[in-house]
């Protein structure tokens, strides 16, 4: 990552202070223990349900811990000295998984009650909750030509089965446990995060890993065909993992974010049509492409505005998709090569 693109964070976080990430054995959280250990500071913990050897990233120096975060004794552990809490653990994937295992996004609303009242019991100075742009209302989100989703959108709530519902209630107890206890707690709504180091395969991955991955194979297999979910008109955006973190740094450390949702997303729209061609053309083949109307799909459409995050932060993700397809097309690529020559590779 370009360091140099780093806004200026006024962290208040001596080098030695522990800074706790969970779901750090995941995309997110294992990028988020990089970025902190390559500005420098010297004790970060992980924690992740995964075995170590599932983690996705293993950053030397940060201490591993693989437990389940739903159990309250596990959360107690995890935060014990955490002077800032990233939360990023949670079972989640794309809309083939939160489409189809409910109760298990649901379910994370054990991990967020124990770790957020440990963090607060513990004494921790910051929390950070990963909330979702599908917490949003549906209805808002029924035209691939889309309003652009702000933050007061989110009520009169209407949010995604499940998962989305799972996050709405759980930025909730991050505002009373800041109206109430006192506990500072930061919430940014991540809309599609992608990029290198995340998952690929194996029914958890998310619409741009996927269709790099069938572009690889399809020009592997020689079928040069593609299937597509829906119909390809519905539209996203796409936020890349490096302005993600940087994200995450900056709404953490801000006063003006206090227990305040804020997205955390590109505004640069497209069609899933238009992001097959994209990879189309960074792989410099042309598909034929079949249409699969029964597949999962989501919303129609979905777009992050990011007037509130620009005018606190005078920053919003930047990355264009062009650039962050690109690097994410080779990285799987790799991950594709490697996994064929029976090395280990990403995934769920
Ligand atoms: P991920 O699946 O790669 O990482 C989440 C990690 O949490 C996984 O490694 C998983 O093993 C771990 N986990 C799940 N249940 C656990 C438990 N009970 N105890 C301990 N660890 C557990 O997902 P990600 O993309 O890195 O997402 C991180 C956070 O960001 C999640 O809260 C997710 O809901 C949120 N989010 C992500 C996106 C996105 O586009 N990636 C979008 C919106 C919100």
């Amino acid at each position: 990552m370009n360091r140099n693109s780093a806004p200026d964070v006024k962290r208040d976080l001596n080098q030695h202070d522990l800074i706790l990430i969970t779901g750090a054995g995941g995309f997110i959280g294992g990028a988020l223990a990089r970025y902190f250990h390559d500005l420098g500071y010297a004790r970060i913990r992980g924690v992740d349900r995964k075995p170590l050897p599932e983690w996705y990233q293993r950053v030397p120096g940060v201490e591993c811990l693989s437990i389940d975060l739903r159990e309250k004794e596990n959360a107690i552990r995890a935060v014990e000295d955490a002077v800032e809490v990233y939360n990023l653990a949670a079972d989640m994937g794309g809309m083939g998984f939160i489409e189809n295992f409910r109760v298990e996004c649901l379910r994370s609303v054990l991990i967020n009650t124990h770790v957020i009242e440990a963090a607060w019991r513990a004494g921790a100075r910051r929390y950070f909750f990963s909330s979702s742009a599908c917490a949003y209302n549906t209805d808002l989100q029924r035209d691939p030509n889309v309003r652009a989703l702000k933050e007061s959108d989110a009520y009169p709530a209407m949010s995604e089965r499940g998962y989305g519902w799972e996050k709405l209630i759980s930025e909730m107890f991050c505002q009373e446990y800041w109206a109430e206890r006192g506990l500072e707690t930061h919430i940014a709504r991540f809309h599609n995060i992608y990029g290198p180091n995340g998952t690929w395969f194996g029914g958890r991955e998310k619409a741009p890993a996927a269709i790099c991955r069938k572009v690889i194979e399809a020009l592997e297999s020689g079928s040069r065909t593609i299937d597509i979910w829906g119909n390809g008109s519905q539209t996203r955006s796409f936020c890349f993992i490096d302005d993600c973190v940087l994200g995450i740094d900056q709404i953490m450390h801000c006063e003006k974010l206090i227990a305040t949702p804020v997205n955390l997303g590109s505004s640069e729209l497209i069609s899933i049509n238009d992001l097959v061609t994209m990879v189309e053309q960074i792989a410099g083949v042309t598909l034929k492409r079949t249409y699969d109307l029964d597949a999962p799909k989501g919303v129609a459409g979905r777009n992050s505005d990011n007037t509130f995050i620009e005018g606190i932060l005078g920053w919003e993700p930047r990355t264009p998709l062009r650039t962050g397809m690109e690097r994410t097309y080779a990285w799987i690529a790799q991950q594709y090569a490697d996994r064929k020559a029976g090395k280990r590779v990403v995934r769920d």
